[in-house]
């Protein structure tokens, strides 16, 4: 059975998408830590990321860089940390998050909840700047 992740990349399940390519989506956190948090994923479905193979897990690293670089230039941050879990959804993903403080990375922190216009906005904010790249 397809993983929720699987269905957001083929486009089954609405998503509020940052970039993509053939091997690779992005899109946002639904739950977010803070605004711009973003999951990036390979499209193949793997549960744990470290079964991946080296060259696709590089490329996985290489393509969450220039995210996180759209990232930064659309979301006032120091830097974008980057964290992974897969305690809960079984399809590996890299959490990328804007940081202002190390506090940022606490995943115990209460989640924010962003109206779905400003989501959108975020999302497209990220896109273009990942295009422009
Ligand atoms: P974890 O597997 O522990 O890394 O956590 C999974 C993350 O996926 C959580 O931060 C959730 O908020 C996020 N998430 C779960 N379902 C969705 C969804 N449909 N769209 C966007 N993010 C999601």
């Amino acid at each position: 059975m397809a993983t929720i992740f699987s269905k957001i990349a083929a486009g089954e399940i609405p998503s509020y998408c940052c970039a993509q390519n053939d091997e690779f989506y992005a899109f946002l956190d639904i739950n977010p830590m803070v605004k711009g948090h973003t999951l990036v994923i390979p499209r193949r479905e793997v549960d744990y990321i470290f079964d991946l193979a080296d060259d696709e897990l590089a490329r996985l690293h290489v393509f969450a860089a220039r995210v996180a670089r759209a990232i930064k230039s659309v979301i006032p941050c120091v830097k974008v940390g980057e964290a992974v879990l897969g305690l809960e959804v079984p399809h590996a993903h890299i959490h990328l998050i804007p940081m202002q403080s190390e506090r940022d990375m606490l995943f115990s922190n209460p989640k924010l909840q962003l109206p779905a216009d400003e989501m959108q906005a975020v999302a497209d904010a990220i896109r273009q700047a990942f295009e422009k790249a």
